[in-house]
């Protein structure tokens, strides 16, 4: 392949939009974004974040004429692979090197973003590139309902999954045991039943609590609180939003009083007093 030299390239900035509302970017995120001529933007991103770069050429490569025919996934993000390619040439070309075209993504960019295949294209034709982190939507959801991720004594990890195939179903046995203390579920909304049994398969007790927030972030946000057991029962509160399943030490409330003794490892409950 022919590459055009860097030197007539724009830089592809990646911007994390954060999961909601437009003034959840960050700040460097927000300057970066001030200054692209063209921004590439996903259906999740707040329409408001506009305002930010009124003057830029925004181009929807969210979902219409870009995900494609059924099961075209693949050749959805293949064009818009190529189209940052393209885009960082013309704009290159016409405002120089300096010049930036932002690709913006919901929530986080490292996170279920595809954001490895857009790199590799980007790297495969010379171009400058830079990723700059934005607030995943575990996080919002963590903050708005006051249930921290992390728990002094009962939860020590956290994993960040997506259930979800290529082909929309959910992935068979989802590896031996849990994963962590506290387990994230992305793209799990439409499957609940199904991953209501993984978790059970996985040796999660059907009692254990499950928080369900969907729009994390916006002031529609939903939030309910279920056990592994009857998660099912959340599909229709959440049906056709963005949703989120937390499971295990996160999702719990956090007690009414502050721990004031956590146990080592074998000894015992961390809620005992000292
Ligand atoms: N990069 C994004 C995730 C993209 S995958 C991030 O860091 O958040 C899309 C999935 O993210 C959705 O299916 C849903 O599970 C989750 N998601 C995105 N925005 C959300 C929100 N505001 N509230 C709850 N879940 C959200």
């Amino acid at each position: 392949m022919a590459d055009t030299p860097t030197t007539l390239a724009a830089r592809i900035v990646f911007i994390g939009a954060g999961p909601g509302e437009a003034d959840l970017i960050t700040v460097r995120g927000a300057r970066l974004l001030a200054q692209a001529k063209v921004v590439l933007f996903d259906a999740l991103a707040d329409p408001g974040l506009r305002d930010l770069a009124p003057s830029a050429d925004w181009v929807d490569v969210g979902k219409r004429g870009f995900s494609g025919k059924e099961g075209s996934d693949f050749n959805g993000q293949t064009r818009i692979n190529q189209l940052l390619v393209a885009q960082a040439r013309s704009v290159g070309q016409r405002h120089g090197a300096q010049a930036i075209v932002a690709r913006l993504k919901g929530g986080d960019p490292s996170l279920f973003g595809r954001l490895e295949e857009e790199l590799h294209a980007l790297r495969e034709a010379g171009i400058d590139s830079e990723v700059v982190p934005g607030v995943t939507s575990a996080l919002a959801a963590a903050a708005a309902t006051q249930r921290p991720l992390t728990r002094r004594g009962s939860g020590r990890s956290v994993s960040f999954t997506t259930a979800m195939t290529r082909t929309g179903d959910l992935q068979c046995g989802m590896g031996p045991g849990q994963r962590a203390d506290t387990e994230v579920f992305y793209m799990a909304g439409r499957q609940l039943a199904p991953l209501s049994k993984g978790l059970l398969d996985a040796g999660w007790p059907a009692d254990t609590e499950v928080s369900v927030v969907s729009r994390a972030g916006w002031p529609d946000m939903r939030h309910t609180v279920h056990t592994v057991g009857s998660l099912d029962d959340a599909s229709a509160i959440h049906a056709g939003r963005p949703t989120l399943v937390i499971v295990g030490a996160g999702a719990t409330e956090i007690p009414d009083h502050p721990l004031t003794h956590i146990a080592l490892c074998g000894e015992g409950s961390p809620n005992s007093e000292a």
